[in-house]
Parts: structure tokens; C-alpha cells; sequence
């Protein structure tokens, strides 16, 4: 059997990967590594989420858990409220931004964070040697629903005082977010427009990932409406991307960035998270503002979220929108970062094209290269033999994550994806012209690897 758990926990093709009878050996699997008594589950809006979410429920039971069902939720308000209800263990059903055919389990203990790839191991092992621990008859758990998303928007309310009656596009895109995001928006005193706020889990309106591309409907919405920003979420809720006050999409890497700056000038300072997919204008602006990017793990963001707790950090994210707040809790939360972006332009006096203008401009390209799954590690490891000679660089390599080679004018990262079958190569430059040179040379490598892998 090969590997179960990635990045995310277990995602995969519905009814191909990832079939009701293993979301059932994941709860049986979960119950019995955790002792779980008690457990939360929520899902998206994927077609496929009842029928996996039933699945689930019925493993943990006959482990003897109790489940408490949210329904439908973002991922940040499953993680929250594992917390709140002081559960053992949370389940979220959801692929994130993959596309609708797909779906997916991510667990969280009661401190919010993700699974760490320590226990994704242990569940593993469990599964493979069909090693549960089912409970007697008389121990059987139960199941029911509770409806406690209005929780979630309480805190979202709880975390910006706002003045100004922002003028907002929200963009769910069908997702787990369409009723928590405009409602906590709402109650914030803004003047909210949602699109896309019918909870559909074939995702008809746009692609679930918030691109420059997915968004362009958005951005000619608030446009035309004159709003203030626009604001779009991936399928359950933990990334959030922004459209400034001309209707253009904010790059990932600045406004990161420029969060990151808000934060340390507001608390004189700190430590700050991100991964080596970053961009370097996150060090530039962390400086600028007394603090330090004290660590770039891994991409994924229970790397990030495991390092802020680490460190003791302030603030992290990764450029995909996945920003976190340790003050809240420690899963990347997108409608709480909106929330919070409003609050920070607010007490800036700025807007958002003004906000993110003082972040410097480098050049960031991003391709990815299909590779199959049991492939794609082994050609990045043929890559990384050859990478310093193909560049004639004595550069610094870092592999923490894939290999990322520093440069003169620029860096490069190339990274198997964890979860698709793809090889992202991610470059830097100081001037365009340096980044497309170093993505020419760079994609050449890979695919001439990918063919020899
Ligand atoms: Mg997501």
C-alpha cells in the first residue's frame, strides 16, 4: 500500500484514493491512536462529502468516540471549534483548492494545530496492520449535530472594531465559506456584495484555488461596483486573496508581506514564519519593522503553524493566502485574515492598492511541471545532483523542502507538490529579465529530469 497521509492528511480521487472504506479506517484509525472519546467532524460543499463524512462517523463510533457533526464550515471554524467544544480530535472532509472530483481528511488535536507527520505515521501504521482498538457493544459512540457556526462569526466579529462602512466583494466560490464570511462581514458593519455564495460542490462559478486567473470575474466586479476590495476564499476557507480598489489581484508574496509589516510595526517587533516558497520581500519587510523571519520551513502549512508555536512567533503564512494568527488559534484562517486586513487598513488610513504599495516589487514566477506521483521525488533528487554545476553557481542550497538554490540576482526552489502530481518550480529575481532566466534554465532541468526519472 503506498504512502496515505500527505501534506493535508488523506486526499485523493473520490471513490478511486479515497473510498468510504478507508474514511472509515481513518476514524477507526484516529479513535484508536488518540483514545479519542470525543470528536468533531465537519466538511465543504463537495458532493462527496455526506457520503464520506457517514463513512468517517461510523469508524469513529465503533471506536467509541462520540461525534459532534457542524455540517458545513470553513476549516479554520472546525479547528476553532475542536477547542471550544474541548474535543480529542477534529475532522475536516475537504480537498482544499483541488477540484471537485477530489476530496480529502485533515485531522486536528484540541490545540488547533494539524496532525503532525509523527501521528499521520502512527495512523498509517494502524491501518496497514488493521490494529483497531473496537469498542464493546455496549461502548458504542453516538452521533449528532450541532449547530455552532454562528461561534465562528462571533469570533470573527470579536476580532476588528470597524468604523468605516467598507464597501466588500465577497467571493466564496461555493465553498465552505458562503454564509460565515459574508455574515461576519456584515455584522462588522461593512457593505457587503457576496458572488458565489450558494454552497455547490461541483464549484460551477470559478476553479476552487484563488489565482489571478479564477478571480476575474471578482476583480471586474468590484470594479464596476467601486468597491473597496475584493475578497475570495479557496473551497474551506483557509486562504484567503484580495482584489485592491482598481480591481487588480494583489500578489500572495506582498501582501503577506505587507501583513507581516503591520504586525511588527503594531507590536514593536517579533518573529514572523514563512516557507522557502517565499518571497524574500518578507525578510525586507520584517527588518524594516524590527522583527525577523525567524524560520522558512516546509510548504504546507502545518509547518508554518508548528514553527509560530515553536518559535513563540507573531505572525506566519505561506504566498498561497494561508495566513496565521496564534493570538486566535494556530490553523491558517481566511475570513478571519480579511477580517483583520480590514482592521489594519482601517487603522492605517490606507487602502489596499496603499497598503501594499510600500512592499518591494520583486519578480516572482511560479510553473509547475506534470510528474507522476511515484516519480517526482525521485527526479527532484536526480535534479538537485546537477542543479549547482547547471547554474555555475556556488550558491547556497537549502534542502528543507526540495531544493532551493540562492543565486546573485535572484533564487530558484523546485519542489515535488505533496498533494498533486506536479513538480512546482518557484523563482525569484531582483528585475523580470532575471527571473525569466533563471525559470528558462530551471524549467530545461526539470523536464529533461522528468523524462529520465
Ligand atoms: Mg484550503
Amino acid at each position: 500500500m503506498g504512502k496515505l497521509f500527505g501534506s493535508s492528511g488523506v486526499r485523493g480521487l473520490v471513490n478511486s484514493a479515497l473510498t468510504p472504506q478507508l474514511a472509515c479506517k481513518v476514524g477507526l484509525a484516529v479513535a484508536t491512536h488518540a483514545k479519542a472519546k470525543k470528536a468533531v467532524v465537519a466538511r465543504d460543499t463537495r458532493v462527496s462529502g455526506l457520503m464520506l463524512e457517514d463513512a468517517l462517523v461510523a469508524g469513529l463510533n465503533a471506536a467509541g468516540a462520540d461525534v459532534s457533526l457542524l455540517g458545513v464550515v470553513p476549516t479554520p471554524a472546525l479547528a476553532y471549534l475542536t477547542r471550544g467544544l474541548r474535543a480529542d480530535v477534529g475532522f475536516m472532509l475537504t480537498a482544499s483548492h483541488n477540484p471537485p472530483e477530489y476530496n480529502g481528511i485533515k485531522v486536528f488535536s484540541g490545540d488547533t494545530l494539524s496532525y503532525t507527520e509523527q501521528s499521520q505515521t502512527a495512523l498509517e501504521q494502524i491501518i496497514t496492520d488493521n490494529s483497531f482498538a473496537l469498542a464493546d457493544w455496549r461502548g458504542i459512540g453516538k452521533a449528532r449535530s450541532l449547530n455552532v457556526g454562528y461561534a465562528y462569526v462571533e469570533l470573527l466579529k470579536q476580532a476588528a472594531k470597524l468604523r468605516k462602512p467598507w464597501r466588500v466583494v465577497v467571493d466564496a466560490g461555493c465553498g465552505a465559506t458562503f454564509h460565515v464570511a459574508p455574515a461576519a462581514l456584515n455584522a462588522l458593519g461593512c457593505k457587503v456584495t457576496a458572488v458565489n455564495a450558494q454552497p455547490d460542490g461541483y464549484f460551477p462559478a470559478r476553479k476552487s484555488e484563488p489565482t489571478a486567473e479564477s478571480l476575474t470575474s471578482l476583480a471586474e466586479t468590484v470594479k464596476a461596483l467601486g468597491a473597496d476590495l475584493g475578497v475570495a476564499f479557496d473551497g474551506d476557507g483557509d486562504r484567503v486573496a484580495f482584489i485592491d480598489e482598481e480591481g487588480v489581484f494583489v500578489d500572495f508574496d506582498r501582501a503577506l508581506a505587507a501583513y507581516v509589516a503591520y504586525t511588527l510595526k503594531k507590536r514593536g517587533g517579533g518573529k514572523v514564519v514563512t516557507t522557502v516558497e517565499a518571497s524574500m520581500c518578507v525578510e525586507t519587510m520584517a527588518e524594516r519593522y524590527g522583527g525577523k523571519v525567524v524560520e522558512r520551513t516546509k510548504v504546507g502549512d502545518i509547518y508554518v503553524s508548528e514553527a509560530i508555536k515553536r518559535h513563540g512567533a507573531v505572525f506566519g503564512g505561506e504566498p498561497c493566502g494561508a495566513w496565521v494568527h496564534p493570538r486566535f488559534h494556530y490553523c491558517p484562517d481566511g475570513p478571519l485574515s480579511a477580517v483583520l486586513l480590514l482592521q489594519a487598513l482601517e487603522n492605517e488610513g490606507k487602502s489596499l492598492r496603499e497598503f501594499i504599495a510600500e512592499v518591494p516589487q520583486y519578480m516572482t514566477l511560479r510553473e509547475n511541471i506534470k510528474c507522476k506521483n511515484e516519480l517526482k521525488y525521485k527526479a527532484v533528487s536526480k535534479i538537485e545532483k546537477t542543479l549547482t554545476t547547471a547554474f555555475g553557481s556556488s550558491g547556497k542550497l537549502s534542502t528543507v523542502d526540495g531544493i532551493r538554490l540562492a543565486l546573485k540576482n535572484g533564487w530558484l526552489l523546485i519542489r515535488a507538490s505533496g498533494t498533486e502530481p506536479l513538480i512546482r518550480l518557484t523563482v525569484e529575481g531582483e528585475s523580470l529579465k532575471a527571473a525569466q532566466d533563471i525559470m528558462s534554465k530551471g524549467t530545461a532541468l526539470v523536464k529533461a529530469n522528468v523524462g529520465a526519472a
